[in-house]
């Protein structure tokens, strides 16, 4: 095999099992081949021509590419880059469901008037309707996502902040698609903070998703067409100190830019100068409103929270300490979720995964409730609109009192809750 070998790297195994324990597929139903040492050998087999890239990629779809076994892994093997790279030769294809929805979301026109309709589906009692006759039933996978839909969302959206006197730096918020059409809160929630901590908020025109369901996929051509239609929107935003993304993956996808296009003749440079713009949500936003000193109350009615982790940003990106660290700022007690021995596994949702593996992804996310439920935690923060919504959703069928919010809701809720304030109160 020549040094460009792209599975080169599974050739490091040495089978030793330390990736098993933190690898939620195999902790699902302890099956090897659902395992990252599994995964490997079925990736050396398609290396050496005994199995075929199509086969290995449907069996391989269970990988949730949440890369913890990146991080246990002592030989420096990692599955999911090699999973990765598979899937750019042969691609998932996509769900029938999740492409009509992308439709929507690539679009952003598209995804305000879609967001608006569901939130007149949720407020006119259609929902409820629809949920007590379960009219849905005949379309499985569209009354799953369906389930998803947080009552929460139809709550009052906070004001967009005017821009400050006096900024201290331009901030471009890339506002996730999947975000604006399931949470409309977070992004104003983000925007608010941001111009509290001085800076002036840009939302680029034009933005829709950053291409990151199709890069999972392994679908190259949609992703290059949606990373080339964020640069053409970044471009017009520009100059700007920072990029603030709300969505976890969103962040994981823009800042993989460099690495994705890096090289591309036409996209390279601006490729790479967008992803170095790129700063974790929690590492941005903590330390500058820190700094200016706010007093943040208690978010409503919560005492104890807890933060879970987007399994990307915490493997691959090394996001753990940051979040964790902003939450101090609150009046609050944080406990943190330990899964069978485990810090920060996946819940189960990655991204279309929650529809096309239904069933493991829900058994997956049945350990992270309990681990919730058993925390006392009140509230838990996260970042990625996905696991938010997977967790809710999760939480609230098992009748768990127990709220899962972004981490700027969160945030924003306890500004408007802060001591010399004390009247005003919006959430959760
Ligand atoms: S992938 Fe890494 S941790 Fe897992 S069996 Fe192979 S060498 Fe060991
Ligand atoms: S990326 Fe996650 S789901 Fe996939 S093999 Fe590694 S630990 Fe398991």
């Amino acid at each position: 095999m020549s040094s460009k070998d792209p599975f080169a790297n599974a050739t490091l195994c040495t089978h030793c099992g330390y990736c098993l324990p933190v690898c939620p597929t195999y902790r699902c139903d302890n099956d090897e081949t659902h395992s990252p040492r599994g995964r490997v050998s079925i990736i050396l087999a398609v290396r050496s021509g005994t199995l075929s890239p199509r086969e290995a990629t449907e069996t391989l779809s269970r990988c949730l590419l949440c890369r913890a076994c990146h991080v246990a892994c002592p030989a420096g093997v990692k599955p999911a880059k090699l999973i990765s790279h598979l899937r750019g030769q042969h691609p998932l294809p996509p769900l029938r469901l999740t492409r009509w929805l992308h439709r929507i979301t690539n679009h952003h026109p598209r995804t305000r008037h879609a967001a608006r309709l569901l939130r007149w589906y949720q407020a006119s009692g259609l929902q409820t309707l629809l949920r007590r006759f379960r009219f849905l039933r005949f379309w499985p996978s569209l009354e799953q996502m369906e389930a998803l839909l947080p009552a929460h969302r139809i709550d009052p959206i906070p004001a967009w902040p005017d821009p400050p006197s006096t900024p201290t730096r331009r901030v471009a918020l890339l506002c996730g698609c999947m975000a604006r059409l399931f949470h409309p809160r977070t992004a104003p929630a983000t925007a608010n903070l941001l111009n509290l901590a001085g800076c002036e908020v840009v939302v680029p025109d034009g933005f829709g998703c950053c291409g990151a369901p199709y890069r999972e996929n392994g679908d190259k051509p949609a992703f290059v067409t949606r990373a080339r239609a964020t640069l053409a929107a970044f471009a017009k935003a520009a100059p700007v100190d920072a990029v603030i993304c709300d969505s976890a993956i969103c962040a994981v996808t823009v800042q993989g830019y460099a690495r994705t296009l890096g090289s591309d003749p036409q996209l390279g440079q601006a490729a790479r100068e967008l992803a170095a713009k790129v700063v974790d949500l929690a590492t941005f936003l903590g330390p500058l409103l820190a700094s200016q000193g706010i007093a943040f109350g208690p978010p409503d009615q919560v005492r104890t929270i807890a933060y879970h982790d987007h399994c990307q940003t915490r493997f691959g990106s090394d996001i753990i300490e940051q979040p964790r660290k902003w939450l101090e700022q609150l009046p609050v007690t944080q406990r943190e979720l330990v899964t069978a021995g485990t810090q920060g596994s996946c819940c189960g949702a990655g991204g279309e995964y929650l529809l096309r593996h239904a069933h493991h992804s829900q058994t997956i996310r049945a350990d992270k409730l309990a681990t919730i439920m058993a925390s006392g935690a009140e509230v838990v923060a996260a970042s990625n609109p996905g696991c938010i919504l997977h967790l809710e959703s999760g939480l609230r069928t098992n009748g768990a009192n127990v709220a899962v919010r972004h981490i700027t809701e969160i945030f924003w809720n306890a500004y408007l809750n802060r001591p010399d304030q004390p009247n005003l109160k919006e959430l959760p």
